[in-house]
């Protein structure tokens, strides 16, 4: 009570909130610049339950952004390290952490059993298994990007439409946008990890959503944030493919 009493303190934030955190089961795909931010945040608000999966070990690079490491961390496993700071950070909850690689053999195993997945890796392969097994399943999904200046964040729940319908299969399949080919500035990926965190919190404790069927846009050099809503593409592959699964 006393760790989490000044969000139990908040005008509509009570015990009963504060209760539904603790019951959560969250997992973070990928524990880059924008896993450790929200796994810290969860862990610190009393999310019950947190898996990290994640297959890289930290170099030299990561230590721009990635807040959970330091010096000495170079050449562990991130998943490791992330859990064991969680841990420090709020022993009354539990940690998990897979070494591994999100893969089509694991996923639906790691994904059926959450209340909620956050994504924040770095390759459009995984985002786009991530979210087909979340829509296969009917589990929330919060997605969070940031590349150079610029983040994205959005949410899929209860059939809403999806990370493909947003982004279409064929249009991406060969893009690789990633912070190792165009560089990202420190702050970004912490800014966009806070709004994932704090979205994650308002959905597990007032199961608000605020973002489903919305993309937030967030641009670092003017600030500006703007949110799209977005509809339903009726010639999505995934879609199509859950609701016949669903149907079956
Ligand atoms: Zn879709």
């Amino acid at each position: 009570m006393h760790l989490y009493s000044r969000q139990i303190l908040l005008d509509g934030w009570d015990i009963e909130a504060q209760e539904k955190l603790k019951l959560a089961n969250v997992l973070i795909v990928g524990c880059g610049g924008i896993g450790c931010t929200t796994a810290e945040l969860l862990a610190r608000a009393g999310v019950g339950k947190i898996t990290l999966i994640d297959a890289d070990t930290v170099e030299m690079s990561n230590l721009q952004r990635q807040i959970a490491y330091s010096q000495q961390d170079i050449g562990f496993y991130k998943a490791e390290i992330l859990a064991k700071r969680l841990q420090q950070i709020n022993p009354f909850i539990q940690v998990e952490s897979i070494t591994e690689k999100l893969v089509s053999q694991n996923a639906e195993q790691l994904i059926h059993a959450q209340d909620l997945v956050l994504d924040g890796c770095d390759n459009f392969e995984t985002r786009y298994l991530v979210n087909q097994i979340c829509t296969q399943h009917n589990i929330a999904l919060i997605s969070a990007s940031a590349i150079g200046f610029q983040g994205q964040l959005f949410m899929v729940a209860e059939h809403s439409a999806c990370y493909e319908c947003l982004f279409p299969k064929e249009q991406h399949a060969n893009e690789s946008l990633r912070c190792a080919d165009t560089g990202v500035l420190a702050t970004t990926p912490n800014v966009m990890a806070s709004l994932q965190a704090h979205h994650a919190l308002l959905y597990l404790g007032l199961n608000r959503m605020a973002l489903k069927q919305k993309l937030l846009l967030w641009d670092g050099l003017t600030m500006k944030q703007r949110i799209l809503s977005f509809e339903k593409d009726q010639d999505c592959a995934n879609c199509q493919a859950s609701h016949t699964a669903n149907v079956i």
